[in-house]
């Protein structure tokens, strides 16, 4: 195998839960490897939800959490997909540890940092993280180490509001010297024919810089829903 010199972590973070971040996780995973991109999908939402989405009974394997807080190596957890260039890494078993292992911060983020910069010697090019909702603990000090954060953003009343609370997080954790980027802010489950899902929408492209907002918005489609239900991305549903 010929070295990537560069590898991308891509984050996918965002205050609330429920907004979309495990579904835009999935199928951008898929998706980019659809096209050709070698692409690690990383679960650290202890609820383990891509696991659960992706294939029944993964829940049973060891992943994320077993390299953080116990002996695993983390390359070793890395599972295949039927799609080659698709790599899967389960949260694994969070709830064996997350009582009683809790790791000091600077701990943390120096198992955090060496489980990544293990991931980056499996060949793939993009690592896409999936998180719980949330931006302190350990998505903080995932963060901290990635290249960029994508941050879901449902179109709805209010949402509005968790927006300055998350890049507020995020330019707290460069002032601390890390080299992290805003990918875009991305409106999730946007409904043409509902009022507050438009007005939602403009209200946040009129109060944000332009640039900071994805252009493309994921349109509310039980497509969606049916896929997780399912355990696979949209893609690989047949109509
Ligand atoms: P999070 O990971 O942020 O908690 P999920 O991706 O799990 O959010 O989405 C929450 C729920 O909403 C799931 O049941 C999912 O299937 C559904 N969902 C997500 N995106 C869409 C969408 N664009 N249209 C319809 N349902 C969606
Ligand atoms: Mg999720």
């Amino acid at each position: 195998m010929y070295p990537i010199l560069h590898v991308t972590t891509l984050v996918i973070a965002s205050q609330k839960g429920g907004v979309g971040k495990t579904t835009v996780a999935i199928n951008l995973s898929y998706s980019m490897a659809l096209r050709g991109q070698k692409v690690l999908l990383v679960d650290t939402d202890p609820q383990g939800s891509v696991g659960l989405s992706l294939s029944r009974g993964v829940r049973e394997r060891l992943g994320f959490y077993d390299a953080l807080f116990g002996s695993e190596k983390v390359e070793k957890l890395v599972l295949p997909t039927r799609l080659p260039e698709f790599k899967l890494l389960t949260s694994g078993r969070a709830e064996a540890f997350t009582i009683d292992y809790s790791l000091d911060e600077f701990t943390e983020q120096t198992r955090i940092t060496n489980i990544f910069g293990d991931l980056e010697d499996i060949g793939s090019e993009l690592i896409i993280v999936d998180t719980p909702a949330g931006v302190g603990g350990i998505t903080s000090a995932v963060l901290a180490q990635a290249n960029s954060v994508m941050i879901p953003q449902q179109a709805e009343p209010l949402g509005v509001r968790s927006v300055p609370q998350v890049l507020k997080a995020i330019a707290a954790i460069r002032k601390n010297g890390a080299q992290l980027g805003v990918a875009g802010i991305v409106m999730t489950m946007t409904d043409p024919r509902q009022r507050e899902s438009v007005e939602a929408e403009s209200q946040l492209r009129s109060a944000l810089p332009s640039g900071i907002m994805c252009q493309t918005s994921i349109p509310r489609d039980s497509v969606f829903l049916r896929a997780s239900g399912l355990g696979v991305p949209v893609g690989l549903l047949s109509h």
